[in-house]
């Protein structure tokens, strides 16, 4: 494989002659020497390219070189001159790959974010995005390694499924029906004998259940992979299709869960800030200061625990200051989460044991019979981050919730067998990707840190 310019950059002067290839991201001439600013989409700031124009004395070949032109320049990498980067390319000779019209919309000059987005399939070329995407996939590698170095196995869930984790109904249904023409049944519903699956499907939600089975068969699993929601709202902090990480441990109580959690989030915020820290300043100097200390802050120090019982009765002493006042029963929202980390911890905080009636029904029932054992990771700046539970892994107690909700037992008949064949306790969180590259990365608006976003009336590219 050719060197790319990261390692170019990284590289000493030498007498060889090197290539480098890239994009122009801007130009300067002057009468005597042409300076060209090339990337390659592997680092922040690109290569400087140093063109003496009496001895490359082609004119017309350098005035076709404009900003996106694609390039490929030979020369000799020396000691810099300037100050701002240590060596530089002085170019014997220069090959233009692919020319660039001056209709390219990525001009010299800032964009904003919202007109990037209506360009997504340049924008990895802009510093931001370039930057963005570089530390997603170096998160994601984050992800994946302290797992696999801990004892999870990978397991790919379905995404296509007859059965709705959240029991929520933000679902997109899966159909091949004739939509002009659908089949109905006598009484007049649809007919879905006639569909794919014979049955009603739709895109994943999540998927924990899948995952609990096999957390029922390996011990540690952990999901990664996209997940459907067809949320109907505009916010910055969510997607119709984002990915979602899902670990489940089996013989796992909800201390242990706690624990994982705080680990992993330590683990992958530490490694992203070890291996992009030129992202990270960039980040921290252009989209949102203090980032980085935000970071480390979360990294030092121990993550607190509290009950919500607990939480409610610190939220009701300042009760007037919050839009939305609390009393025990109510949901925690964000104004609330970060009152809780910023105020009141100092630090993350794991909220646990909230009532049943604003959690899930597989999450295990506590012995007072009213709350249950699941689990908010909060951390300054956003409120939650992780949320998680123990699951109940008693049949009866599970039915009975599963009845108590007016669920249908049909529709969970298999997730209800793995209580009767070797049932034991477990444990597992989940973590939406790209909450967690919004908050390393400082970027206000989810749509930013995906490739191609989806959300309401938007799929574009
Ligand atoms: P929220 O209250 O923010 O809608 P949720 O309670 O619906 O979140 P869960 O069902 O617990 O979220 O999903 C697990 C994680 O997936 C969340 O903590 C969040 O990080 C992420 N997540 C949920 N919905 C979305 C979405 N529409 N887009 C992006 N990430 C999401
Ligand atoms: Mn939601």
């Amino acid at each position: 494989m050719k060197d790319r310019i990261r390692e170019i950059l990284s590289s000493v002067p030498s007498e060889k002659t090197i290539k480098a290839e890239g994009w122009v991201r801007t130009k300067r001439d002057s009468k005597n020497v042409c300076f060209l600013e090339v990337n390659d989409g592997s680092v922040v700031k690109g290569l400087q390219v140093v063109i003496d124009k009496a001895s490359f004395n082609n004119d017309d070949l350098l005035s076709q070189v404009t900003t996106g032109t694609a390039v490929e320049c030979s020369g000799k990498l020396v000691k810099s001159q300037g100050g701002s980067q240590a060596v530089e390319l002085a170019l014997e000779d220069l090959k233009i790959v692919g020319t660039c019209p001056s209709d390219y919309p990525l001009q010299k000059k800032r964009h904003s974010i919202e007109f990037l987005r209506e360009i997504a399939y340049l924008r990895p070329r802009t510093n931001l995005i370039g930057a963005v995407m570089r530390v997603r996939s170096t998160l994601s590698y984050a992800i994946h390694t302290f797992f696999q170095e801990n004892g999870f196995y990978y397991v790919n869930t379905p995404l296509i499924t007859t059965s709705d984790c959240e029991g929520a109904g933000e679902t997109f249904q899966v159909t091949t029906l004739d939509l002009d023409n659908v089949p109905k049944t006598k009484d007049g519903s649809v007919d879905y004998d006639k569909d794919f699956f014979s049955k009603k499907a739709s895109l994943t939600v999540s998927g924990q259940l899948e995952g609990e089975t096999y957390a029922l068969a390996l011990k540690n699993i952990y999901t990664f992979g996209p997940t459907f929601r067809a949320e109907n709202s505009n916010t910055t902090r969510h997607l119709a299709e984002f990915w979602m990480v899902e670990p489940e441990m089996a013989f796992c109580d909800l201390e242990g869960d706690e624990e994982t959690a705080e680990a992993f989030l330590k683990y992958i915020f530490s490694y992203v800030l070890e291996k992009c820290p030129e992202e990270m300043e960039f980040f921290d100097n252009f989209v949102l200061k203090g980032n980085i200390e935000t970071l480390r802050h979360v990294i030092d120090s121990p993550f607190a625990r509290m009950t919500y019982t607990d939480a409610i009765k610190e939220l009701e002493k300042v009760n007037s200051q919050f839009d939305f006042p609390v009393h025990w029963g109510s949901d925690i929202q964000t104004e609330h989460e970060k009152y809780l980390t910023e105020v009141v911890c100092k630090s993350p905080v794991i909220v646990t044991d909230y009532p049943k009636e604003i959690k899930a029904f597989y999450m295990k029932m506590n012995e007072d019979g009213k709350t249950v054992r699941g689990m908010d990771v909060l951390v300054p700046r956003l409120g939650e981050i992780i949320g998680g539970s123990e699951r109940e892994a008693d049949y009866d107690k599970l039915l009975g919730r599963i009845n108590e909700l007016g669920l249908n037992p049909k529709d969970y008949w298999w997730y209800l067998e793995t209580r009767r064949f070797g049932s034991v306790p477990h444990s597992g969180f989940g973590l939406g990707f790209e909450r967690a590259i919004q908050y390393v990365t400082g970027v206000a608006n989810i749509r930013d840190v995906i490739p191609y976003p989806r959300y309401v009336r938007s799929a574009d590219f």
